[in-house]
């Protein structure tokens, strides 16, 4: 980063998560590294700080709006802004399920923190992104939320990550005047705990995150990216 940059980083002790932390690290910035679990968060950030970098636990569980504001207030209080939010977190629970015979409470969960969790987070965080002169919003989406490919097998997923695709759209169209990008990103398949085994390393699929995080002033906003080429909605 060109200047004192600060990013928060969602769902950030382990996955891609964590490698997005290190990457935006990598590049100079301040990063907060957020996890539900404090004790998860702590290793993970003592990790990247013995690597040399500038990072930061706090805890955050992205379905609580106590916790999301007490966030905000803590990065008032120490940074006074915020350059980057990477809304990351997200849960897949539901792969077995068909969406004519879902159990709505698992789908609850799921828009809770695949989708309430970001918007919660944007809207939180919003008044310390104004305070950036570089505002950067980015949703790791996945390509499971396309419209255009959607099919059945993980229907809680697919449906909430559609919505944070239309979230997306939507906020970046609000705050595009104000030069804030909000983008949409999907990782590819990923080996991860939530990717399994097979997929692309984690350094490759978290940099599609990081290049929305880092794009210049006249780059893209509101739009749905892997590897920084479009993807369909
Ligand atoms: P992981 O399951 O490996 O990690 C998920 C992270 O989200 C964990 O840190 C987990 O915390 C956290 N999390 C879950 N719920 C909450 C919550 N309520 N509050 C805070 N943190 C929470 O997933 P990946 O790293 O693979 O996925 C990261 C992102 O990439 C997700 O948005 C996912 O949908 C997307 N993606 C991944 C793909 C893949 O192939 N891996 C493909 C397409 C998209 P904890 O350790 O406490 O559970």
């Amino acid at each position: 980063a060109q200047y004192d940059a600060v990013a928060v980083v969602t769902g950030a002790n382990r996955g891609i998560g964590r490698e997005v932390c290190r990457q935006l690290a990598e590049r100079g910035y301040r990063v907060v590294l957020t996890a539900r679990d404090p004790g998860k968060g702590r290793a993970a950030a003592a990790a990247l700080t013995e690597a040399g970098a500038r990072a930061e636990s706090y805890q955050l569980d992205v379905t609580s709006d106590t916790e999301a504001a007490e966030l905000a207030t803590h990065l008032k209080r120490r940074h006074g802004k915020l350059d980057v939010l990477v809304n990351n977190a997200a849960i897949s629970y539901d792969t077995w399920q068909r969406a004519a015979g879902a159990d709505l409470g698992t789908v609850r969960e799921a828009a809770e923190t695949n989708l309430y969790g970001p918007w919660r987070l944007a809207m939180a965080l919003l008044p310390l992104l104004r305070a950036s002169p570089h505002p950067r919003i980015v949703n790791v989406s996945s390509e499971g939320g396309s419209l255009a490919g959607m099919g059945g097998g993980t229907p809680a997923y697919s449906v909430t990550k559609a919505g944070l695709n239309a979230l997306t759209r939507v906020l970046a169209a609000e705050l595009r005047q104000e030069g804030i990008l909000v983008n949409a990103v999907c990782p590819g398949w990923v080996a991860t705990d939530m990717g399994g085994h097979g997929g692309r390393p984690v350094r490759e699929g978290a940099a599609s995150a990081v290049w929305a995080a880092t794009l210049p002033d006249d780059g893209p906003t509101g739009g749905f990216f892997r590897d920084g080429r479009p993807v369909p909605w």
